[in-house]
């Protein structure tokens, strides 16, 4: 795991070389590269290359013996006694232990809980307690669409609060807070373009301000080198489903500053955030720390399914992560300028996440033309077609393939077969 107190400019400064040229210059990066035999640690199928590890992450090998094992013997032999004797019932605190340092936060400021959604609405509301003199929220338009929808939730609640967003109310962040701002909730790299924020510049900017800031890191941890504490961050929420590979729906984590934790008052009142949940007293008080923010009973399979992804994450340096996945990039930005494809992420390493996105007017059916091939990459409305680079299990030289493929298929315009037009639910 990475050294928290190091800035993740060092990986970004060694990871601007000069794309490879050629797929034996692919095929030599990937014999060098340090993370290779991590991918034996996935199941992937064969013929698929994986491009949509940012959306959900692929299974684990020991996903499959943990949930057993947990369903077999802790539920199946251990019943409800599993809640003490499988030590269960921390779980909450004890997984949270183990995001901790993925995101650059000491012990005891994380737990597992709920859902991204359920975790910014917590998080929402206690923001707003905290600046009671101040009402307005602040986010960004084109932040993903759950996290502007449950700012508005918050904002019909809570009366005379505000919302205002950067690309509606103005253009930049400077420009969209005041003296009224409450707090802020980012996106720390944008789910569509994949372009990164400078947390450590922006929380600063935000507290300059007086507010709160708030972190959402769906698409960014697991994939890079995270520093809450060292940014001073109050609260921050994410995925463990993306790049942690926990598996679908898995519960979402929740990191609270420690300087916050015993005077917030997050509204959803729950057991799991009871000082004494066992002695069932008709009052609430909530218990010191993180955990007052856990509300209801944890999903334990889900729980054996982070557990388990968590593993894989044990030796990995986030820096040697985050240096292949901007090689990767450079390999992908690269070819998809000899394509002449239209780059919606930003070209410079320090201000891009993990996948990459081109915007194409026919994204959806290329895509789609693509996934046919095996190639899984996926399509965000309106144009936008991405490439999730998962440095765990993704290599040089199958993104060289990929890439050939993508220009077959714009040489060819096969995208153009009608059978490409249907549309699925889940995009
Ligand atoms: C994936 C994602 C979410 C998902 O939220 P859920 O409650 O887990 O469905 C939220 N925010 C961002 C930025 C995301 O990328």
């Amino acid at each position: 795991m990475q050294d928290v107190a190091t800035s993740s400019r060092t990986a970004e400064t060694t990871a601007t070389a000069t794309a490879p040229t050629s797929r034996a210059e692919c095929a030599a990066l990937d014999a060098a590269d340090p993370l290779a035999a991590l991918r034996d640690e996935f199941v992937l199928p064969e013929g698929v290359v994986y491009f949509d590890g940012n959306s959900l992450g692929a299974l684990p090998r020991r996903t499959m013996a943990g949930v057993t094992r947990m369903i077999e013997q802790e539920w199946g032999q251990g019943l409800i006694r599993s809640w003490n004797g499988a030590d269960w019932y921390p779980m909450p605190h004890t997984i949270g232990e183990r995001v901790a340092p993925l995101i650059g936060a000491a012990a005891g400021q994380t737990v597992i809980c709920d859902s991204v959604s359920v975790n910014i609405f917590k998080v929402l509301i206690s923001a707003l307690r905290m600046r009671p003199t101040r009402g307005t929220l602040v986010s960004e338009l084109d932040i993903f669409p759950t996290d502007l929808y449950i700012t508005e939730g918050v904002r019909r609640l809570v009366p005379d609060s505000q919302m205002r967003l950067i690309g509606r109310d103005g253009p930049d962040l400077e420009s969209v807070l005041g003296p009224d701002t409450a707090a802020v909730l980012l996106s720390h790299v944008d789910y569509r373009t994949g372009r990164l924020h400078d947390m450590a510049a922006v929380t600063d900017l935000v507290h300059r301000h007086g507010a709160l800031m708030i972190w959402d890191l769906c698409h960014s941890a697991g994939a890079m080198p995270i520093e809450l504490d060292a940014c001073g961050v109050d609260f921050a929420v994410g995925c463990t489903y993306k790049y942690l590979n926990a598996g679908p729906g898995a519960p979402a984590f929740l990191y609270a500053a420690e300087r916050h934790q015993d005077s917030v008052d997050q509204p959803l009142l729950g057991w799991s955030g009871h000082a004494d949940p066992f002695a069932f007293e008709p009052g609430y008080t909530p218990v010191p720390g993180v955990g007052r923010f856990l509300a209801g009973t944890p999903p334990m399979l889900s729980f054996a399914g982070l557990l388990a992804a968590l593993e894989v994450f044990e030796d990995v340096d986030l820096h040697q992560v985050r240096a292949k996945s901007l090689a990767l990039a450079e390999l992908v930005i690269a070819r998809g300028d000899e394509l002449g494809l239209d780059l919606a992420t930003p070209r410079e390493p320090e201000r891009r996440g993990s996948h990459v996105t081109f915007r194409h007017e026919h994204g959806y059916q290329i895509v789609q033309a693509l996934i046919e091939q095996g190639i899984i990459g996926d399509f965000r409305a309106p144009d936008h077609m991405r490439f999730g680079l998962t440095p765990l299990y993704t290599s040089f030289s199958e993104v060289w393939d990929a890439m050939d493929a993508m220009a077959e298929i714009l040489a060819t315009k096969s995208w153009q077969d009608e059978r490409f037009l249907r549309q699925g639910t889940v995009t």
